[in-house]
């Protein structure tokens, strides 16, 4: 089995491509997902789904920082190189990766096309995204993993939920249509078994949500 905190620790995420070509992480499956918290709600810490879930958000995540940053990860050599969105004026510049013994190279045309249906459309990133990779390459036990999965679950659905903040997330974590996954989202379990301070994550936010809204309400 192929060793995922490994994979975690580099910082460029590519899948393996003997082409080549520029990859991004796909967004989070939504099965996979309810699998974990079903697994957490009966208290089931089971260290595996933990990881895959916690590292397909961190790819993602990852993929949804770069875009925003106008960079990608050299298909090459894994280090990160920067396209930029201002190159759009000179589309078919050539961009060579500056990491030395690399001669990689791609144009904005080609990092453009290759957003084409990745749901990555935003320029800035949550800063909420960089906590989660910041934080999840530190977790060493999985109950905090689970925490930090948790947590960046909820300012997800909390932008979800708010169209306004939606513009500025910068692309969808997980699978589906925005208001089908937060009625995903909505129907997370929790249960008293379950990982200590996720059910006190959900209370907080959906009390500060309420309290969004009730200000909107009034204002
Ligand atoms: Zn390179």
């Amino acid at each position: 089995m192929p060793n995922r905190r490994h994979k975690v620790r580099s910082y460029c995420w590519t899948s393996v491509s003997t082409l080549e070509k520029i990859r991004w992480a796909p967004r989070v499956s939504q099965a996979k997902m309810w699998q974990l918290y079903q697994s957490d709600a009966r208290g089931i810490v089971d260290d595996e789904l933990i990881d895959e879930v916690g590292f397909a958000l961190y790819t993602r995540a990852q993929s949804i920082l770069l875009v925003a940053n106008g960079d990608v990860c050299c298909p090459r050599c894994h280090n990160i190189l920067h396209i930029g969105w201002e190159q759009a004026e000179t589309p078919d510049a050539v961009i060579s990766c500056p990491t030395a013994g690399c001669s990689w190279q791609t144009t904005y045309r080609d990092w453009r096309k290759s957003l084409h249906r990745q749901h990555l459309f935003g320029r800035n990133a949550d800063p909420a995204l960089k906590a989660y990779i910041d934080q999840y390459q530190r977790a060493k036990r999985p109950q905090d993993r689970m925490i930090l999965i948790d947590q960046l679950i909820h300012a997800f659905h909390e932008r979800l939920k708010d169209r306004e903040a939606l513009k500025s997330v910068g692309g969808n974590l997980i699978e589906g249509k925005g208001p089908q996954v937060v009625a995903f989202l909505d129907r997370l379990a929790y249960g008293d078994g379950g990982t200590p301070g996720l059910i006190e994550t959900r209370d907080a936010w959906r009390e500060r949500l309420e309290a969004d809204q009730t200000q909107r309400v009034s204002t």
